[in-house]
Order: C-alpha cells, then structure tokens, then sequence
C-alpha cells in the first residue's frame, strides 16, 4: 500500500490550507511517520548486541529530515564531499558516518578524512595504496560476483561496478593491515527495493560467512557488517510491504550463530534511504491544465524537475485527487509536466477520478530520490519541502529554488586560456 491511512488524515484535511499558505508544487513529509518507521526498524534488530542504521543521505539530504535520523540515535551514509558536509553541518563526527564512495578520488579522501574524519568505506583494492592516510578502523565493500543474483534497479552483480570482488577481498584486509589498519568493518549492497525480506537474510548471511572467512585467514576480528540499503517499500496498491519483523528475527538468529561459534559477533549496520523516508512524502501538485486529443492529458504545475522516478524508471507513483473519488466518475489519463521530454509524465494511461483545473493531485512515495533526483533540465526549477510536524505545524525546510539559482553558475570571475 502507498501512503498510510495515518499519514493521510494527518495530512489530507489540511492540504487545501497548506497549498494556499505555501503555493503549489511542494514535497510534503511527514515526521510522525519517519519516526513510527524508525521505532520499528530500531525494534526488529534489538536482539543484535549491536545495530546502527546509517541512513543514506542521498535518499533525502534536507538537514530537517537528517536531524530526525539523528535524533533516533541513527548515523549518516555519504558518498560524496557535500553528502559529508551535511551531516557535518548536524554536528555527526567520526564513527557516525560512513562514506561509501565508488571511483574515489584523491579530494574525496581529503574530504572524507577532514573534520573528524568517518568511517572509510572502499570500494577497490587498488585504493588501499592511495589513502593518504589508512585509518585505524576500515571497511571494504564486497561484491559477490555471480553468487548472488541483483535485481533490476540495481542489476547484476556480476556487472555492477562497485565493489572488491571475491578474489581479491582476502588480499585487500591483508594489505590494509599491512598501512596499519587495525580495526575493520565488511559491507556490502545488492539490492534496490527489495520487498522480499529473505533477499536481505541472505545477505546478512553471506556477509557473516566471508566475515568468518577472513577472521580465519588473517586472524582479525570484524567490529561490523553493513548489509547496506536496498529494503522496498511497496509503491503499488495491494503489494505486501517489507516484513521487517521476520528480517530482524532471521538476521537475529544468525548473528547468535556466529556468537556461539565466534565467542563474539559483529555489529550489524545498514544504510536505508527509501525504506525510512520513502513512503512519508508525498508531491502535492495542482492540476492547471486538460487537453483532449488522441488521449486526455491532465497537466499539472509540478514536472520531472520534481520526482524523476516515473520518467527515468517508468516506475509506478500512486495517485489521489483530494476530495474526489471514483465513485463521483473516472477517465483515463496521462498526468504531465510541463518539460519538452515526451517521458515527463506522472502517470501513463492512469483510471484517476475526473480531474477540473485546480484540483489538487497527491503524488505519493516521493520521500526517497524524490526532489534529490530533479534536474534543472529545461530551466525547469525544484520545488519546496515542508515537514508535517508532529507538533502540528508545517514548516517549510527548502525553499523553491529561483531563477537567481538557475544564474547562479553563470556569474563567475572571467578566465581565458590562450592557446
Ligand atoms: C543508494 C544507496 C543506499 C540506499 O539505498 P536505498 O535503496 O535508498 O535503501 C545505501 N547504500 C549505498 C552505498 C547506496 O548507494
């Protein structure tokens, strides 16, 4: 099911007064339900001695929403300078940060290692000899190759260009305990939205084998597993969401296997973005336009700039009119932005209620690489986010961008090469 019925009547009868105090297009998220989700997350796992989510910044990097991962006792996953600076910007410090980087580069690694440093993730073996500085504590990202099976979001594996592949994974803890790395970490990720929750059993499985593995080779002890992110959130109506419990009792059992045959076991981390955000935001859009001819396309004031998933993945964003439903008659429609792409569409070939200019459509799941995925392709610019506090209050924690940001880029000193 997209949007709970909670977030709904926390939201719907108070959307007409938000529009109208804010404008429309928005991203509106909703706090009570982050936090709901975070309590449940936080519960599945208490039965590992250890458990941290590092929530993946990228997923929704708006400090509001940051800050209430913080205030759950979660850390932040980074992958780039800026990713890093947010979090900073929190007050996050060392070991509450992962940076996870892929095709790393040298002002990456300075970035990584100023302020208090983090918890370095890498994603090559080649890389062990271009740390500037190996830190004490380590951590490689593993992948499995053709053991395991991807997914399409993320694909294969096989040919997915992150991580140390099997061969070579032994060899990269050998050569970082050889700069003088002391303590270590194992991660990895594989899926993309996943909903079948033994996807990630497995994964936490496998992890704990290869962690067994190395401990034996280079005698070494593992200070964490990070299974990494990729748990699904169900975007079409009817589909069964995630069973975080059963993940968290399967994942359980393994780690007290690996206690007993260990005498110790790692932490476990894991670096949701979509699973805690994306079903708390929706995009709120008004409809301003009807246009009849081989089809009916209903066009509204938000476009891809806002929510690129539908045009880039053809992925599926349920849809309400507020205060309509079918029962008061329905059609089928495309619902459009306004980009000059034939792809900026919100819906395809959608039974919707009929729709009227200035009825108001609510966009849901765009918590997660939602407005952190818009482009400024077109001149088309990002919209506002709110938060839907759980004081009752609506705040608004970006604001729209303007043209001045569109120019940004343009004022700069003048340089000239002469060749
Ligand atoms: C994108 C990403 C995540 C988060 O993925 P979700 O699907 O949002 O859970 C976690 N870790 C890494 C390394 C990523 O690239």
């Amino acid at each position: 099911m997209p949007m709970s019925p909670a977030f709904k009547e926390r939201l719907f009868p108070h959307l007409p007064a938000i529009a109208a105090h804010y404008g429309t297009p928005f991203h509106v998220y909703d706090e009570a339900g982050i936090r709901e989700t975070g309590r449940r997350l936080k519960a599945a796992f208490a039965g590992i001695p250890v458990f941290r989510e590092y929530y993946a910044v990228k997923a929704l990097p708006n400090p509001a929403i940051m800050a209430l991962m913080q205030d759950m006792g979660f850390g932040f996953d980074c992958s780039s300078a800026p990713e890093l600076m947010l979090a900073r910007s929190l007050g996050a410090r060392g070991e509450a940060i992962m940076f996870t980087s892929n095709n790393t580069s040298q002002a990456d690694f300075e970035a990584a290692a100023a302020d208090g440093g983090c918890i370095l993730n890498l994603d090559d073996i080649s890389l062990i000899d271009k740390v500037p500085q190996m830190p004490e504590l380590i951590c490689f990202r593993y992948n499995p190759g053709a053991r395991r099976q991807g997914n399409a979001i993320i694909g294969k594996p096989e040919e997915a260009k992150y991580g140390v592949s099997h061969d070579q994974i032994v060899e990269a803890y050998r050569q970082a305990q050889a700069r003088g790395a002391k303590r270590f970490g194992l991660h990895t990720m594989l899926a993309s939205n996943e909903l079948n929750y033994r996807y990630m059993v497995q994964t936490a499985a496998m992890l704990l084998d290869l962690a067994e593995t190395i401990q034996a080779a280079l005698g070494i002890e593992f200070e964490f597993i990070n299974i990494g992110g990729g748990l699904g959130i169900p975007y079409l109506p009817g589909v069964e969401p995630l069973n975080i419990q059963a993940m968290g009792e399967e994942i359980t059992a393994l780690f007290a296997g690996f206690r007993e045959r260990n005498g110790a076991c790692p932490a476990l981390l894991m670096e949701s973005g979509r699973y805690m955000t994306g079903p708390h935001g929706v995009l709120a859009t008004r409809a301003i336009n009807r246009k009849d001819i081989y089809r009916t396309y209903i066009g509204v004031d938000a476009c891809m700039s806002a929510l690129m998933r539908p045009a880039l993945y053809n992925a599926y964003h349920h849809i309400e009119v507020l205060g309509k439903d079918a029962a008061a008659g329905t059609e089928v429609v495309d619902v459009v932005g306004s980009l000059c792409e034939n792809n900026d569409k919100f819906a395809i070939q959608r039974e919707l209620p009929v729709i009227a200019d200035g009825d108001l459509l609510v966009i849901q799941d765009s918590g997660a690489h939602g407005l952190a995925m818009g482009f400024n392709y077109n001149g088309k610019l990002r919209p506002q986010e709110l938060l839907l506090g759980q004081d009752g209050t609506v705040r608004l924690i970006r604001r729209a961008e303007q043209v001045e940001d569109y120019f940004a880029t343009l004022r700069f000193e003048e340089k000239i090469l002469r060749l």
